[in-house]
């Protein structure tokens, strides 16, 4: 049966809000209300394992006199978050070539001598947009006289195929905390206020109640809970709101994250829209 409220039912009746909480150049926490557990779930999966980046696939070794072994060094050089630009390069399995070619990959070239510590930063990229994120991260140390040279390609993966390949280092959701103080039980003890470990909670001296000052640093511990005599406290989380938390390694901004997911999801859907439909 379907409901007749038009905000249960969903579609174009349904409505949904997002805002930021918080954004930076890796990081973005957004509170998105009216949607339920497996859609806000599927986005982030996404966002976890299915949008592509770019990262060393393969490391042609001509040289190296290091203490580190060549598969070492060359899973070393996998896990560098490279500057990933989708439009710019064609996914392997979309590309004619046999192997990599310059349409599907980007090739970074690594020559030194020792004695030094090679860094991210003294990879050569072909593709000035392809570069290192950092350019600090340590790769080996070389002694005196010992000498490397290697040329590593880069080639877009998805995590789902290897970890190399997620573009996010924290993809996650949690429900909206909903605090509620029952005033009439409320003792005004002030101790739900002292022993919250968020400073979710607040005892205003002048008004003589307990204020919800910060609700969205609420983990949802119920310590308040569990400290009030009188259990005027309820803690619990919304069912369809949401604080949704997406941090980048920096090879793509969290924003192309979330719009990529998006565009990938809607992709799946219009598949399965073109089988209902009958189309091929
Ligand atoms: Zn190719």
């Amino acid at each position: 049966m379907v409901p007749e409220d038009p905000e249960v039912r969903g579609g174009e009746g349904s409505k949904m809000d997002i805002d930021i909480k918080s954004k930076d150049e890796n990081q973005i926490v957004l509170i998105i209300e009216g949607v339920e557990v497996p859609f806000v779930n599927a986005i982030r999966r996404i966002c976890m394992v299915e949008v592509p980046t770019i990262a060393v696939e393969d490391v042609e070794i001509y040289k190296n006199e290091s203490r580190l072994f060549d598969e070492v060094l060359s899973h070393r050089l996998g896990l560098i978050p490279l500057k990933t630009d989708l439009e710019s390069i064609t996914p392997r399995e979309e590309c004619d070539c046999e192997g990599h070619c310059p349409r599907c990959s980007v090739s970074l070239i690594l020559k030194e001598k020792g004695p030094k510590v090679v860094y991210s930063g003294d990879l050569v990229s072909q593709d000035p947009e392809v570069v290192p994120v950092y350019d600090t991260v340590p790769i080996m140390k070389l002694r005196e006289g010992e000498e490397v040279e290697l040329e590593a390609i880069a080639q877009l993966g998805i995590g789902l195929e290897h970890a190399k390949w997620q573009p996010t280092t924290t993809s996650a959701y949690s429900h909206y905390p909903l605090i509620i103080i029952d005033t009439e039980k409320c003792e005004l003890c002030g101790k739900c206020a002292e022993e919250c470990p968020r400073g979710v909670l607040e005892f205003d001296d002048k008004k003589n109640k307990v204020l919800v000052v910060d609700p969205e640093n609420c983990t949802m511990c119920k310590t308040c809970m569990k400290d009030c005599e009188a259990t005027a406290i309820t803690v619990e989380g919304q069912e369809d709101k949401f604080i949704f938390k997406i941090e980048t390694d920096g090879s793509m901004s969290p924003e192309d994250v979330i719009s990529t997911a998006c565009d990938i999801l809607a992709g799946k859907s219009d598949k399965i829209i073109e089988f209902c439909e009958g189309g091929s």
